[in-house]
């Protein structure tokens, strides 16, 4: 119900029993052992009979099905275990993104019990600013020979990252990485918590204890300081700012579509009109109290569609439904 955009009702009958769970986001560029460092740190948490859910995000296209699927095999160690509840998203055409679907997911997953929930999600452009909206504590994975870090510095990811985690440490290069990072994170002023950095080896479990550690010191800094609660009001803001844009978006779309039903947009393309006073003409006749009926929407031309592939979630909604969940 989440991922379909359902989740409303839900979240506000379960919103009183949120706020307890641990919430780690891991973000990275494909590859680098995400998965497989999650599969790790489910494993250190159940060894503390601690309950988990794992939230894994695609936030790109339809094509990386077969990705999702792979990380759901790494993870089948964990699979029989009921106090582990795995779980892919696609995030894909959610206004909000990972802070919209997701931050559904983990909510109800918060309210369902779990005592950590593990976010996982592959780092291009936007996702892993999102992911740190979600999550107390953000995890930033690196693997060296990569070019990684130089990356890092670029996009921005620098500052959102808690805890850097250098995996393959076996590779010859990981010593380099990490000094690059080190020199990097002397180039910012950190406020409060300056990142740990930690070296691993997801395949063979070395280095767990250490991430483990350091998550936790982070998350004990993050109630000592009183940051917690925040941070938790600054995702708030975000994600209830996100639900208005979503509203307005639907009130926006629905105008569009109507403009375009009576030519607008023929006489933009005539040089009748120019686009700016077409974006006039449709605020003056916008009213955000009403909220449009779906199907009225503004569709997006669709050039192409992935063979095979039809409308999965539909699909998945309506298993649900016959279920009588
Ligand atoms: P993700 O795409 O970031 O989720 O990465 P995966 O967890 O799927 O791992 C990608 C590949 O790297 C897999 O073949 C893993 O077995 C491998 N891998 C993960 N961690 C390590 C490590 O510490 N050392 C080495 N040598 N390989 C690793």
């Amino acid at each position: 119900m989440a991922e379909g955009g359902g989740a409303a009702p839900l979240i506000s009958a379960v919103f009183k029993e949120t706020g307890r769970a641990f919430t780690i986001g891991i973000t990275g560029p494909p590859g680098v052992g995400k998965s497989t460092l999650s599969g790790a740190l489910v494993k250190r948490a159940r060894q503390e009979g601690k309950s988990v859910g794992l939230i894994l995000v695609d936030p790109s296209s339809p094509f990386s099905k077969g990705a999702l699927l792979g990380d759901r095999i790494r993870l089948s160690d964990h699979f029989t275990d009921p106090a582990v509840f795995i779980r892919s998203m696609a995030s894909r055409g959610h206004l909000g993104g990972i802070a919209g679907a997701t931050g559904d997911a983990v909510m109800l997953m918060d309210a369902f019990g779990k005592d950590l929930i593990i976010v996982e999600t592959v780092g291009v452009g936007q996702s892993e600013i999102e992911i740190a909206e979600v999550a107390d504590t953000t995890v930033v994975c690196l693997q060296p020979g990569s070019g990684d870090s130089i990356q890092v510095l670029k996009a921005g990811i620098m500052e959102i990252a808690d805890v850097f985690v250098v995996n393959k440490a076996d590779h010859p290069m990981a010593a380099q990485l990490r000094r690059e990072i080190r020199i990097m994170m002397t180039m910012l002023d950190w406020q409060g918590w300056a990142p740990a950095l930690v070296m691993t080896q997801a395949t063979t479990g070395e280095g767990i204890d250490e991430l483990w550690e350091a998550l936790w010191a982070h998350r004990a800094y993050l109630e000592e300081s009183g940051e917690l609660r925040a941070k938790r009001a600054s995702a708030f803001a975000h994600e209830v700012r996100n639900l208005v844009l979503g509203r307005l978006g639907d009130v926006v779309d629905w105008a569009m579509a109507q403009a375009m039903e009576l030519g607008l947009m023929e006489r933009v393309a005539d040089r009748a009109l120019d686009p700016y006073s077409a974006a006039e003409r449709i605020i003056a006749n916008i009213d955000p109290k009403v909220v449009p009926t779906s199907g009225t929407r503004l569709a997006p031309r669709v050039r192409a569609t992935v063979k095979g592939l039809y409308a999965p979630m539909e699909a998945e909604m309506a298993h649900h439904r016959g279920a009588g969940v």
